[in-house]
């Protein structure tokens, strides 16, 4: 028997409540400018769920007034050719942020990612992955910090969760999430944990936390058991379920969810078993929890960058 339902935080209303604010930011620079913002996102090849993010940058964008320039590669292209096009979003004018859409091909190579973020121009670095602006983000004066992380500190924000002295557990230690998302809750001083595929105890180390940030990758992954009574759960997890005997034990039979899986052969599930939602205080939901927000964070960042060069910042 479930207990009482946890609070749901609204991805999604909080994204439109930061583009909102983006908004009158975009207008002043295009008219002081003579131009809008630009948003360079390159993307290699044809993976699925990639195409899906990147129509959702895309049009987000356009909405906001940002101009976006699509850079499409084929799958088989080379590093170089990659390296190629982000030097020429480098030295353009027109481009103030520039995004370079993973995962890579696998053909590309196992440093390909990193080779892509060390040149990017920093300035230009929406995503926050350039090492200049990663050791910024250690040192607490971050410029231009990534997306998905800065959009949960501001989901906390705004739905009135304290940060400062609360203990906050991540599961993942990835560059794009496990990582920063430790240090912006280290700099609202959180007392931080990151756990990880080789962590003792994990879930009884997770069960301590106050605040607990899954970026694992597997779908219902955080199950009751690694969750404290109240705390404040954050799924960062965007995983396609597309076995059903998998969907039902996430999602049990009569769920809407599982309906979906029977029109669509699959569905999308978080990190966060659905059951979570009985012992959390608060809970994101997948899809419409993280995703929106990391979006919303983008055209802040882009905002931001254009800024920061027009200023000669
Ligand atoms: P990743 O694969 O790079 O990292 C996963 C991390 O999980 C690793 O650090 C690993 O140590 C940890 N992990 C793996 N198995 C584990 C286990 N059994 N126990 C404990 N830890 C384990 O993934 P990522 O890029 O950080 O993404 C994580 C998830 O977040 C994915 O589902 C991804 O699709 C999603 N994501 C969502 C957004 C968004 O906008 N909402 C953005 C980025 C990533």
């Amino acid at each position: 028997m479930m207990g009482s339902m946890g609070r749901l935080l609204d991805g999604q209303a909080v994204a439109a409540a930061i583009r909102a604010d983006v908004l009158p930011g975009v207008a002043e620079f295009t008219s002081g400018a003579g131009r809008p913002p630009g948003l360079g996102i390159v993307l290699v090849g044809d993976n699925p769920a990639s195409e899906i993010y990147v129509r959702n940058k895309v049009r987000a964008g356009t909405e906001s007034g940002v101009w976006v320039d699509l850079q499409r590669l084929p799958a088989t292209a080379s590093i170089d050719d990659l390296l190629a096009v982000v030097n020429r979003l480098n030295i353009s004018e027109r481009h103030d942020g520039i995004l370079v859409q993973a995962p890579l091909p696998e053909a590309m190579g196992r440093h390909a990612a990193q080779r892509v973020f060390d040149t990017i121009d920093p300035d230009k670095d929406v995503d926050g992955f350039h090492p200049a602006n990663v050791g910024r983000l250690v040192q607490g004066r971050a410029h231009l910090a990534p997306c998905t992380p800065s959009g949960v500190i501001e989901l906390l924000d705004r739905s009135d969760i304290p940060i400062a002295r609360r203990y906050a557990v991540i599961i993942g230690r990835s560059d794009i999430v496990g990582k920063p998302m430790a240090m912006l809750l280290l700099q609202r001083d959180a007392t931080v944990t990151i756990c990880h595929s080789r962590t003792a105890d994990l879930p009884e180390v997770a069960s301590r936390a106050d605040i607990l940030v899954a970026a694992i990758g597997r779908a219902g992954f955080v199950t009751r058991d690694f969750v404290k009574p109240g705390a404040a759960v954050i799924d960062v997890g965007i995983n396609r379920v597309s076995d059903r005997a998998t969907a039902m034990s996430l999602f049990g039979p009569s769920s809407p969810r599982l309906a979906d899986f029977d029109r669509r052969g699959s569905v999308v599930a978080g990190d966060v078993h659905p059951e979570v939602a009985g012992i959390a205080g608060a809970l994101t939901p997948v899809p419409g929890g993280v995703g929106p927000l990391t979006i919303a964070m983008l055209l802040k960042n882009t905002l931001a960058a254009a800024s920061a060069r027009r200023e000669g910042r």
